[in-house]
């Protein structure tokens, strides 16, 4: 038997087929007309006017923060609940992260706690510079009042949407809120280019910019003329090919993804002190991953134990995100609430979801699982 992977790559022939186009035009490059495409239909897709591809999520926060104006000494609002490189982009450009807890009840940036830190901020005579969203596991925040509280205090709403391509939010696409959105096409994520990324922001000149940076800030003389030093970011043309390949596969692998979370919930339900993450009314989300919380004392195992039991197997699992205020790079930084993301990281489990795991084999993780509870 094969190891299970949390969330491998499914790729077919169309990728094969498209991937091999590419290689054959000889645009093996930075430049080339499957970015041109990709990127019409990934802005299409999300309903925005422009998308920049880039090599990976982590250069479009980065960008994203710099279009946005932080600077050096400024703070940015991030989600301790999220992988590092929300945050990361904000250390890049100098500022320091402001860290805020979840809602138990979405596990996304809490909307009230959000608006503490910027009250905070502003009793004190400085806002955050920006506010970064998540669209944590495919999920999509709580954008009515988020959208809101950032028009409120005229603070630029960034949304990092690297885990939620294909998720909607009362009925717009995720990575369409705010400034500017975030897509990772990295390869665990629902779509792949082996690595990758995509800024989307309806705003033109952003997107000018966000291209002109990332490819090193080039003027547009013959010789090699730059006013300004940038970056290296742009996505390779036989990447891009291949995440054109993927789009096209994302509302079966969304389905498929779907299906595989109702059978966790429902194979699951007869056990005792295991629940799902939440899902919330609002948003349609594209279940890249499906996580639970255990309850050791009611469960039997803690998520440790349970997480062992099918590495044993061969099956990959891992706990959900460690808060990033937990984290010894941002020691020193505060949390802003309660700690739910703290608790959720001590019982929660992310369970493999990749779209081309089969029904035999989900059926083999709900039995590891069930045997570790309380018989
Ligand atoms: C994956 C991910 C990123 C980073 O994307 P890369 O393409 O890996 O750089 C950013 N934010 C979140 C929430 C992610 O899950």
């Amino acid at each position: 038997m094969t190891r299970i992977y949390l969330s491998p790559p499914e790729v077919g022939p169309d990728e094969r087929a498209t991937l091999l186009e590419a290689f054959d035009s000889n645009w093996i490059a930075p430049a080339g007309p499957d970015i041109d495409a990709f990127e019409r239909e990934v802005a299409e897709r999300t309903g925005v006017e422009h998308a920049v591809a880039l090599s990976s999520g982590t250069a479009a926060l980065h960008l994203s923060l710099l279009l946005a104006g932080v600077e050096p000494g400024d703070e940015v609002l991030v989600p301790s609940f999220t992988f590092i490189a929300s945050a990361a982009a904000a250390t890049y450009v100098g500022a320091r992260p402001v860290f805020v807890d979840c809602s138990p009840e979405s596990w996304n940036l809490d909307p009230a706690l959000a608006e503490e830190a910027l009250l905070k901020g502003a009793a004190r005579g400085r806002l955050p510079a920006a506010v970064i969203t998540v669209d944590l596991y495919g999920e999509t925040a709580d954008y009515a009042a988020l959208e809101a509280l950032c028009v409120r205090f005229d603070v630029p709403l960034i949304e990092d949407s690297a885990e939620a391509v294909g998720s909607t939010h009362r009925g717009r696409a995720a990575g369409s809120f705010g400034a500017a959105g975030v897509f990772s096409f990295n390869g665990n994520k629902i779509i792949t280019t082996s690595g990758g990324g995509m800024l989307v922001t309806a705003n033109r000149g952003w997107a000018e910019r966000a291209r002109y940076l990332a490819t090193q800030a080039r003027e547009p003389f013959a010789h090699y003329e730059h006013v300004e030093v940038g970056y290296n970011y742009r996505l390779s043309n036989l990447l891009a090919a291949l995440g054109r390949a993927q789009l096209r596969g994302l509302p079966s692998r969304m389905a498929r993804r779907q299906q595989i979370d109702a059978a966790y919930r429902e194979g699951l339900a007869g056990l005792p002190g295991i629940s799902p993450m939440p899902r919330t009314a609002a948003g349609t989300p594209n279940y890249w991953l499906t996580c639970v919380l255990i309850d050791p004392a009611t469960f039997g195992a803690d998520r440790e134990q349970v997480r062992l039991a099918l590495e044993e197997a061969d099956i990959e699992s891992r706990p959900t995100w460690k808060p990033l205020h937990l984290q010894p790079a941002f020691s020193g930084i505060d949390l802003i609430g309660p700690g739910h993301c703290a608790r959720i990281f001590e019982r929660g489990l992310c369970l493999p979801t990749g779209s081309a795991l089969t029904p035999a084999d989900q059926a083999r993780i709900i039995d590891i699982i069930g045997s570790q509870a309380r018989a």
